[in-house]
């Protein structure tokens, strides 16, 4: 309840992709209290235990407070200025050598400032998002199947839904207030049934009638085994399918995202073997599980929603999967109607509105736009008001490519010399980590021409690898714009200062920017490649828009949002002025405007919820990749995992995350009450395997892969129960790096590494 002398002002939380509301007390300009806002429609009052401490992130002991730039093996402190003068100097040296890494957690105008200096400003594609770990193969399913990214359905499925499927997902723990909206309602007696497809026991199973443990990549099975029999029985919504989709299958002469088109017969043929027993030989999951699932999409009284995360994801195949699961729905006619859905969710904050929406990934332009499309280019140049053909049409390096580039040396093709990263801990969450950091952390001799640039709040794996460090403000130290995973846009204004010389990340790019240009006007008029922002229409000058004096104020938040609201409204993504989210607790796009009042969407392509399906359709795929209106049903085979276990590695490894820890745990470690809950890593293994190996609770193990080896304590059945031949490790913890084991493979889509399936051995130490 608000108290007196504290300031009470909304927010959305820090951490994850749900995207709760809170009201944050501010005393003594201080953050001083957090609570659930009751005036949210997402978590109504509610918050999970990271939400409650959320304010105790700004207040770590050992926040970043000064700009740092290495000197040997040291940091010296150094001004602003000499900062944004060593970033220009490198970039100037070698602008197509310059890559931006950044995050989900970067808000709207964050990442629109950041793609627009690279995009627009250097004529340089390198620019790529985190959530190229986390979601991007939930992107290239949204394109495979729907011709456009996003879902269409929202949170309120899980009001009204009568079947709730969890593929690989764990929401008690990664999403726990979205989870109790569906779990209040069992316990209020209401009729859900909750089934948990997983490789291990989680505390999203205790919740659950039914638990599916399949094999890795059992997914890719079972999605066809639930196809199969709707066809066999004939329960597939004819009318549905014939009226709103067609069939496609992978093009393998010419592999491409939107494969080549098939017949119903086709379709029908492809899935011949995929019976249920076949699928439980392939998946693990009993013939039994595969036919209720069948008879549960064969059914066409229930309502029924699909939710998933990274487990779908970092998936070597998850561009298929995730248009498979699409796939069950559409075939089935569950789509469309509230309760029918096939949703996945974010993990950040902000992966949808600033990676998806604003278009950070290194082949996209702002408002679903790509850099492919010349069209889509020409309107980009327009909307900035640069010259025609500044936008480069070639894809920039996507994550694994760029930092692979960046850790090989110039003269062995390496050819990243410049790094700088937002928002985002690479040092802790890229794949197979020994290969990319061990010659720039134990050998810098053979990478000294290469410069890592790191904008952070607190010191993390990342931030030892910099050259220059740079202090940063966090969530409402600053005004910020976020999306959430139901198309929700959220804002907040900045309530506190930060520390010392911390800075918001706009306003380390624009300085940067600014930097440049001046510059640029003083001898670089005739180079191709000098830093770029607006041309004067009258006489083809180039203009500084981000001239420091006159737009990086107060405001700078509103008037980077209202820049980039023009961009949203090619793929019907139409968001509403800024003024209206500060009014509001978000509002789903496309918001429209009708009578003076600006309405937000629930369902996407459903005639009476979404504004622009025509009346008398139905539904209506607007975006469709064929253009006529209809969505793709795919099929894909079932392929083995990239690795297996063998003789040698006899053992499947899973990452993932836990409840209390915000990924890397670079702000939740900082939090006592978070850290005493979960102070450490651990390895995760079952009785039956711990019994073989002669380990038991909190001995040191020692678990190895084919690229590298980590000691960590076991904790047998703990957080979770996996199965024999299973082991878990979580990442949040920076003194355990498990990403030093894990694979790099990538879906050949997405280009998203599986972080799930890698062969390890262990031993007790
Ligand atoms: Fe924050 Fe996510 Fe917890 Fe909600 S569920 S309080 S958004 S961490």
């Amino acid at each position: 309840e608000p108290k007196s002398g504290i300031q009470w002002n909304k927010a959305p939380c820090r951490f994850c992709g749900t995207g709760c509301h809170v009201q944050v007390g501010v005393q003594d300009s201080k953050v001083v209290a957090v609570a659930g806002d009751r005036n949210a429609d997402v978590n109504k009052g509610l918050l999970c235990v990271k939400g409650y401490h959320v304010g105790s992130a700004l207040y770590g002991k050992d926040r970043l407070t000064k700009p740092l730039l290495r000197v040997g093996d040291d940091y010296q402190e150094i001004s602003w200025n000499k900062a944004i003068e060593t970033i220009a100097d490198r970039i100037e040296a070698a602008p197509e050598r310059f890559a931006f890494y950044g995050s989900g957690q970067w808000t709207i105008p964050e990442g629109y400032a950041a793609q627009k200096f690279m995009k627009g400003g250097l004529a340089n594609n390198h620019i790529d998002p985190n959530a190229r770990l986390c979601m991007a193969s939930a992107v290239t399913g949204f394109l495979a199947t729907y011709g456009v990214d996003e879902p269409a359905g929202c949170y309120d499925d899980l009001d009204v839904c009568d079947v709730l499927i969890m593929w690989g997902n764990n929401p008690a723990e990664m999403h726990p207030v979205l989870f109790s909206r569906v779990t209040d309602r069992r316990s209020r007696g209401e009729n859900v049934q909750l089934i948990d497809i997983g490789t291990r026991r989680t505390r999203t199973t205790d919740a659950c009638q039914h638990y599916l443990e399949m094999k890795g990549h059992g997914d890719l099975a079972i999605a066809n085994g639930i196809a199969h029999l709707l066809i066999k029985n004939g329960t597939y919504d004819r009318k549905f399918i014939d009226s709103f989709c067609n069939f496609k299958a992978p093009d393998d002469e010419n592999p491409n995202l939107h494969g080549k088109a098939i017949s119903f017969d086709d379709y029908r043929s492809f899935l011949e073997p995929y019976t249920p027993e076949h699928v439980e030989q392939l998946s693990g999951v009993p013939a039994e599980k595969i036919r209720m699932l069948g008879d549960l999409f064969g059914n066409p009284e229930l309502k029924i929603t699909s939710l998933w995360c990274m487990g779908m994801n970092q998936h070597t195949r998850g561009t298929a999967i995730n248009s498979m699961v699409h796939g069950v729905h559409l075939l089935s006619g569950h789509f469309g109607t509230p309760g029918n859905a096939p949703t996945s969710l974010t993990g950040q904050p902000s992966a949808c509105g600033t990676v998806r929406e604003v278009g950070t990934l290194s082949h996209a332009l702002p408002g679903g736009r790509v850099v492919t499309n010349e069209e889509h280019r020409k309107q980009t140049e327009d909307l900035w008001n640069i010259p025609a053909g500044r936008v480069q049409s070639t894809p920039g390096y996507h994550t694994v490519k760029m930092w692979e580039s960046f850790c090989t040396p110039t003269d062995q093709g390496g050819d990243i010399s410049t790094i700088w990263v937002q928002v985002t801990n690479p040092g802790q969450t890229l794949p197979n980590l020994n290969k990319l950091f061990n010659p720039k952390g134990n050998n810098k001799t053979n990478l000294k021409d290469k410069f890592l640039i790191v904008s952070d709040v607190y010191p993390t794996a990342t931030t030892r690898l910099a050259d220059l460090i740079l202090p940063s403000a966090m969530w409402v130290e600053k005004n910020g714009v976020v999306g959430n995973s139901e198309r929700r846009t959220q804002q907040w204004f900045k309530m506190v200062d930060p520390p010392g010389d911390a800075r918001d990340d706009c306003w380390q790019t624009i300085a940067v920017a600014h930097e440049l240009f001046d510059r640029g006007n003083e001898g670089m008029q005739d180079r191709d490649d000098r830093f770029l922002f607006e041309v004067k229409n009258n006489d083809d000058k180039p203009v500084p828009i981000w001239d420091w004096e006159h737009y990086y104020d107060v405001n700078v938040d509103k008037h980077l949002f209202d820049e980039y609201r023009q961009f949203s409204r090619l793929k019907h993504k139409d968001l509403a002025p800024y003024d209206e989210y500060v009014k509001a607790h978000g509002l789903r796009w496309p918001v429209v405007e009708q009578n003076g009042e600006w309405h937000e969407t629930r369902w996407r392509f459903s005639e009476g919820y979404d504004p622009y399906v025509k009346s008398g359709e139905e539904i209506q795929f607007y975006h469709s990749s064929t253009h006529d209106d209809r969505a793709q049903i795919w099929f894909h085979p079932w392929i083995a995992p990239a690795e297996v276990p063998d003789n040698e590695y006899p053992l499947m490894l899973c990452t993932g995350r836990v409840l209390e820890h915000w990924h890397t745990g670079s702000m939740t470690r900082r939090i006592p009450e978070l850290s005493s809950a979960m102070p450490g890593g651990y390895l995760e293994i079952s009785a039956e395997d711990a019994d073989v190996y002669g380990i038991r609770n909190g001995d040191k193990v020692q678990v190895e892969s084919r690229r590298g080896s980590i000691v960590i304590p076991a904790w047998i059945d703990g957080r979770g129960q996996p199965p024999r031949g299973t082991v878990f490790i979580p990442f949040f913890d920076e003194t355990l790096l498990v990403n030093d084991l894990t694979l790099d493979a990538i879906d050949p889509f997405s280009k998203q590494p599986d972080y799930k399936k890698s062969a390890v051995r262990i031993k007790k130490v």
